[in-house]
C-alpha cells in the first residue's frame, strides 16, 4: 500500500513503525474472511482492511478521530485472527494499538462512555477494588433494572463471589525435598485471575514446584498493563509496563530467572511485546527486550523445559472428551496453538478441535462489557460449536475466555494447567468433582 507520510511525521516513532506496517498491506482482503466482526456485521469498515484504511487516514492526515472512526475501531476485538490469515505479514496488532492511542489523544468520548472506560481502567487492574465491586454488585443485583443498559449488562456479568485461596501468599515458592531447584521462574499471577480463579495460579505453582522449579511471585507486579493499553490509555499502561520491567529485571540480575511465566494468554501477548513498545526508550529498551524474551506461556515452558511425571494409573483410569478452546491471544497473539493440545493429549484423554476454533468467544478483555451485543453473538456461536463436539469438559489457557464461556454453558471449563497438575500428582480440579 502506498503511504504519504511527510518527513516530519516520520520522526515520530509510532508513525515510522505504522508506515512500515501499512506498506506491507496489499489490500487483498483475505483477512476479512476470518474477522469475527466482519463476519457478523458485513461492513467493510468492521473488518481489518477497512480499519487499516481508517487508521492510515487519521495518521497520514493528522486527522482527529471522529464518531464514525471510533465506532468501527472500538468494535475490533483485538483477536488478531486477521494476522494469522494475512499472507503479507501485516502487524495489525501494532497498528491498532497506535490507532487506539491516537483516538484517546484526539477524540472526546461522550460522558457516559468516558465514565465507564475510566471506571474499568481503575477497577479491573486492581484486585482489591475488583473484590469491593464484586460485593457492591451483589447488593445492586436486585435493583439492576434501574440502571442504564451498559451498567445493567456489567452487573449481570460481574462475579459476586470469589473462591478462597488454598496456598499461602509467599514471595518465593521453594521446591521441597530438593537441595537445589532445577530452575527458577517468575510467575505473573494477574490482576483479575488471582481473584476470580486462584486455583489456576495454585495449580501452576504446585506443578512447577513438584518438578523442581522454584517460583517467584513479586507482590508489586499485579497487572500486565494490557487492559489500559487496549483501552487506548497508553500513559497509564506505560507506567505499569515500566514498573513490571524494572521489578523483573532486578530479580533477574540479583537472583536469576530462567523464565517469566504467564498463565493468562492475554497478558502473555502483551508482555512479549514490551520489547517493541519500549524500542526507542534508551533507558528501558534493553531491559524490556530481555523481559519479553524471558516470557513464556506456561504450556510453552512445560513443553520446552519440563519432563512431566504423568501418573500412569490416572491416565488409564478414564478417558475424558475435552474440547480445547484456543484463546485468540494464544493462537493468534502468541502463535501457540498445538502445544497446549499436545500437552493435554499426554494425559491420555481425547482432545477435540472446536469447529471455527479460530473465531473469538467474544470475551476480549473489556469487550464483553463495552460491546455486549456483538460479544453475546460471538459467545452463542462459540457455545454452539463447543456443544457440537459433545465434550465432558472444556479447557483453555485464558481467564477471560473461561469466565465468558462459563456464563453460557453448564459444561465445566478449566485452565489447561489445572489438567496437567491433576495428572502429575495434583488434586482433581473442583469443577470436575462431579465427573
Ligand atoms: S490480508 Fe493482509 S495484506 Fe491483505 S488486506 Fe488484510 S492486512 Fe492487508
Ligand atoms: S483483530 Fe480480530 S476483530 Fe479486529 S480486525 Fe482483526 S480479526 Fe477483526
Amino acid at each position: 500500500m502506498q503511504t504519504n507520510f511527510s518527513k516530519e511525521q516520520l520522526i515520530n516513532k509510532d508513525n515510522k513503525s505504522s508506515e512500515k506496517i501499512l506498506r506491507k498491506c496489499v489490500h487483498c482482503g483475505f483477512c476479512n474472511a476470518t474477522c469475527p466482526t466482519y463476519q457478523l456485521l458485513g461492513d467493510e469498515l468492521d473488518g481489518p482492511r477497512g480499519r487499516i484504511y481508517l487508521i492510515k487516514d487519521m495518521l497520514e492526515n493528522n486527522k482527529p478521530a471522529n464518531e464514525k472512526i471510533v465506532k468501527h475501531i472500538d468494535r475490533c476485538l483485538s483477536c488478531y485472527s486477521c494476522m494469522t490469515t494475512c499472507p503479507s505479514g501485516v502487524n495489525y496488532m501494532h497498528l491498532i494499538d497506535h490507532g487506539r492511542k491516537h483516538i484517546e489523544k484526539t477524540y472526546k468520548r461522550p460522558l457516559g462512555d468516558r465514565l465507564i472506560r475510566n471506571f474499568l481502567s481503575k477497577i479491573i487492574p486492581n484486585s482489591n477494588y475488583f473484590k469491593i465491586i464484586g460485593v457492591l454488585t451483589l447488593v445492586a443485583k436486585p435493583f439492576k433494572f434501574l440502571f442504564p443498559k451498559t451498567i445493567k449488562e456489567m452487573i449481570t456479568i460481574m462475579p459476586t463471589s470469589f473462591p478462597k485461596k488454598t496456598l499461602p501468599t509467599l514471595k518465593v515458592y521453594k521446591v521441597s525435598n530438593r537441595k537445589k531447584p532445577v530452575a527458577r521462574v517468575a510467575l505473573l499471577t494477574g490482576c483479575v485471575q488471582k481473584v476470580l480463579s486462584p486455583q489456576i495460579n495454585e495449580a501452576t505453582i504446585r506443578l512447577l514446584n513438584r518438578h523442581g522449579i522454584e517460583v517467584v511471585v513479586s507482590k508489586d507486579v499485579e497487572c500486565c498493563g494490557s487492559l489500559n493499553y487496549h483501552l487506548g490509555k497508553s500513559d497509564i499502561a506505560s507506567q505499569t509496563f515500566k514498573k513490571n520491567i524494572l521489578i523483573w529485571y532486578d530479580e533477574y540480575l540479583k537472583n536469576g530467572l530462567d523464565a517469566i511465566i504467564s498463565n493468562t494468554s492475554g497478558c502473555g501477548t502483551t508482555i512479549k511485546d514490551y520489547g517493541f513498545i519500549f524500542r526507542d526508550n534508551n533507558d528501558l529498551k534493553k531491559k524490556a527486550k530481555k523481559i519479553s524474551q524471558l516470557t513464556k506461556d506456561i504450556s510453552e515452558y512445560l513443553n520446552e523445559n519440563v519432563k512431566l511425571n504423568f501418573n500412569k494409573k490416572k491416565i488409564n483410569d478414564k478417558i475424558y472428551k475435552i474440547a480445547y478452546h484456543s484463546a485468540c491471544s494464544m493462537q493468534h497473539g502468541q502463535k501457540v496453538h498445538t502445544v497446549p493440545m499436545n500437552l493435554i493429549k499426554k494425559t491420555g484423554n481425547k482432545v477435540m478441535d472446536i469447529p471455527d476454533g479460530h473465531i473469538c468467544c467474544g470475551s476480549a478483555g473489556t469487550y464483553n462489557l463495552l460491546q455486549n451485543k456483538i460479544s453475546k453473538q460471538l459467545l452463542e456461536k462459540k457455545i454452539s460449536n463447543i456443544e457440537k463436539t459433545n465434550p465432558e469438559f472444556i479447557s483453555t489457557g485464558n481467564i477471560g475466555c473461561i469466565t465468558q464461556i462459563a456464563t453460557a454453558t453448564k459444561i465445566p471449563i478449566l485452565h489447561t494447567v489445572e489438567i496437567i497438575d491433576w495428572y502429575t500428582g495434583g488434586p482433581k480440579p473442583e469443577v470436575l468433582r462431579k465427573l
